[in-house]
């Protein structure tokens, strides 16, 4: 029987080192496939982890649909390198590290955009994409919920101090980060999944509400208009024109950088505005 209810395969992985190992904390991946069903059971089998080649496991893998277990909880499971794997409990998920957060939510204004595949490939993210995650998104809060309210963790993200006790076996209260934490603060992994895009915070408030017994909700309405983001970014253009930084110096790497971020800031109107106060504060200081 799985560890969780939500769990509705075992295919559970060779590659581990053995079981009754206190759990600490968890991790969050993915594993770089596109959105869709199917991907759970597919990866988690013998086509990927099942594989003893590979060397790799996680305790669960999702995707839009399905929760396979691949490990036990109590597992030593092999995703995230040596400071993290005997102490984690790991999902896996459908999913590219190079997302936007439009693209991990499943947010009807990530449609049409495009993404960028391990293999340097383009693909345009479809509308059944942007259902497909948003499914997907609540299925993992449902998971981490569960896992949480069962070893008594909280369902935040843990802070670098935090992660690096948790990995050391003291009881921080539980926690989760993504891989490409253990890989910038613990080490010893190279991975960069989740991803920047990639919305944590979303992800633990809603586990947080389901372990509360609050339904989804329609998100809160953004409280920055349009009109806001015209009003800093002609702020931001005057500042541009006056500093004589059109059209040469646009090409300053720094301001570059910043005005493709604008340009390209797939988000909501706060991360917009958000983005274009930094590029005027750069700007003014
Ligand atoms: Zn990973």
């Amino acid at each position: 029987m799985p560890d969780s209810s939500l769990a509705t395969a075992e295919l559970i992985s060779p590659s581990n080192s053995g079981r009754g190992y206190n759990k600490t904390f968890g991790v969050i991946h993915d594993i770089e496939s596109p959105p869709g069903p199917e991907w759970a059971e597919s990866l988690g089998g013998p086509n990927y982890m099942q594989n003893p080649a590979n060397k790799v496991s996680v305790q669960y893998v999702t995707d839009s649909d399905t929760v396979v277990q691949t490990g036990w909880e109590d597992a030593w499971c092999w995703g995230a390198g040596p400071y993290a794997n005997k102490r984690a409990i790991q999902i896996e998920q459908a999913g590219y590290a190079s997302f936007t957060e439009a693209q991990w939510l499943g947010d009807a204004s990530a449609v049409g955009s495009t993404y960028v595949r391990p293999d340097g490939t383009t693909r345009t993210y479809t509308a059944q994409d942007a259902a497909d995650m948003a499914a997907q998104l609540e299925l993992l809060a449902h998971l981490v919920a569960d896992i949480s309210k069962r070893h008594g963790w909280r369902t935040v993200v843990l802070t670098a101090d935090e992660l690096r006790a948790a990995s050391n076996n003291t009881d921080v209260g539980g926690g989760w980060v993504e891989h490409r934490d253990v890989s910038n603060i613990l080490g010893g992994t190279g991975h960069h999944d989740a991803g920047e895009g990639y919305p944590i915070q979303r992800l633990m408030d809603r586990a947080t509400q389901i372990n509360q017994g609050i339904s989804p909700t329609p998100l809160p309405e953004d409280p920055v208009n349009q009109q806001d983001i015209d009003n800093i970014a002609d702020a931001v253009v005057d500042k541009l024109t006056k500093k004589k930084m059109f059209p040469t110096n646009i090409y300053n790497p720094t301001t570059k950088k910043e005005t493709f971020s604008v340009l390209s800031w797939p988000d909501t109107n706060r991360a917009k505005a958000t983005m274009l106060a930094r590029v005027y504060r750069k700007l003014v200081g």
